[in-house]
C-alpha cells in the first residue's frame, strides 16, 4: 500500500529536503512538534519498524547513522535532540510508511513531549 512519502520519494509532491541517499531520504515535517523536526524514512517501502526483516538489517543501521548525518547538518548534535519511532495505532502512527521522527531545538519531558 503507498503513501504519502512514496510521492514525497518520487517528488511528485514537494518537501524540505534537508539529506537524501540511495537508500533514505529526510525532510521536514509538515506539522513540527520542535522547532527542528525532520523525519527519516527508507526509500525501500517497509510500513512499519515491527514489518522490518532480518535482510533490512543493514538498512536499519544506515538509518541510525543517517540520524547522526541530521543531527550535524541541523547542528544539534551537541546540544541534543530526540528521536522517535511510533509503531501502529496504540502509538499514533498515522503514514504506513517506516520513518524516524529526529526533534531538536528545545527541552523534551521525559517521558513525553
Ligand atoms: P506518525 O504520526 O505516523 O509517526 O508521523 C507522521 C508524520 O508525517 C506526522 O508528524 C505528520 O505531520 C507528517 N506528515 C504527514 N503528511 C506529510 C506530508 O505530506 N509532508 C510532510 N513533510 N510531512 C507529513
Amino acid at each position: 500500500m503507498s503513501s504519502v512519502f512514496d510521492q514525497i520519494i518520487s517528488k511528485e509532491i514537494p518537501a524540505d529536503i534537508i539529506y537524501e541517499t540511495e537508500i533514505c531520504l529526510a525532510f521536514r515535517d509538515i506539522n513540527p512538534k520542535a522547532p527542528e523536526h525532520i523525519l527519516i524514512i527508507p526509500k525501500k517501502p517497509i510500513t512499519k519498524l515491527s514489518e522490518a526483516k532480518p535482510e533490512d538489517l543493514q538498512l536499519l543501521g544506515q538509518l541510525m547513522l543517517a540520524v547522526g548525518e541530521v543531527a550535524r547538518i541541523l547542528h544539534v548534535d551537541e546540544e541534543g535532540f530526540r528521536v522517535i519511532i511510533n509503531n501502529g495505532r496504540n502509538a499514533g502512527q498515522t503514514v504506513f510508511h517506516l520513518h524516524l521522527h529526529l526533534l531538536a531545538g528545545r527541552r523534551f519531558d521525559w517521558p513525553g513531549l
